[in-house]
């Protein structure tokens, strides 16, 4: 079965009008809370991403997610993995280590989050992991949404991709659906208003 399936079989691929965090217009939006509400789900894609990960034989000590959208699928990859799992949210708008948790010098870091659009958060993460003195080696998603180059994929980077080129991206799907600033939505330009996930009901 693939991921969007997958998707599409837990409600979780919404139709409307939607305002991405990134700022952008889509007429799409994924809610992956919808497919991890189901712990066999989250943990049959952690696993397919876990080997993805391995057949790279790239070491981690670590899973880091940034909260709240990566927390599931963190926490289902590293149970995967068989690593340890801490994760980042943020305090004052900015992206923090906090209840304890310790970074060493060096640790190998994997940031996951459940979908990278430009990978804003997974950066602002990163940063904090390093800040530590530890060593962000990859990046990982369920779903890419088409901006960041993954491996095993020959969509294009694009220019708003925040990702490290360098650093490897692991994800199971492109999602590439269309996105818009704002001004060019085609949407709006039709007379409809963009709303923010999550905040009817949804
Ligand atoms: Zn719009």
């Amino acid at each position: 079965m693939t991921v969007k399936q997958i998707y599409m079989d837990a409600e979780a691929l919404l139709e409307g009008h939607f305002k991405l965090s990134s700022g952008n217009h889509s007429q799409f939006y994924l809610q992956s809370a919808k497919v991890l509400e189901d712990p066999r789900t989250a943990q049959k894609l952690a696993a397919a991403l876990a080997s993805q990960i391995q057949e790279h034989g790239i070491k981690i000590d670590t899973v880091c997610a940034p909260a709240l959208g990566g927390l599931i699928a963190g926490y289902a990859l590293a149970s995967a993995l068989d690593v340890r799992y801490i994760f980042a949210e943020r305090i004052d708008g900015v992206m923090t280590i906090r209840r304890g948790f310790e970074v060493a010098e060096n640790e190998k870091v994997l940031i996951c989050e459940d979908i990278i659009t430009t990978g804003g958060s997974a950066v602002e993460a990163a940063a904090a992991i390093e800040q530590l003195g530890g060593s962000v080696v990859a990046f990982a998603a369920l779903a890419n949404r088409g901006f960041c180059r993954r491996e095993h994929s020959n969509i294009q980077r694009h220019d708003n991709c925040k990702l490290p080129k360098e650093t490897p991206f692991f994800a199971l799907a492109d999602f590439d659906f269309p996105m818009y600033p704002p001004e060019a939505c085609p949407l709006c330009q039709d007379g409809s208003v963009a709303i923010k996930p999550g905040s009817r009901g949804n």
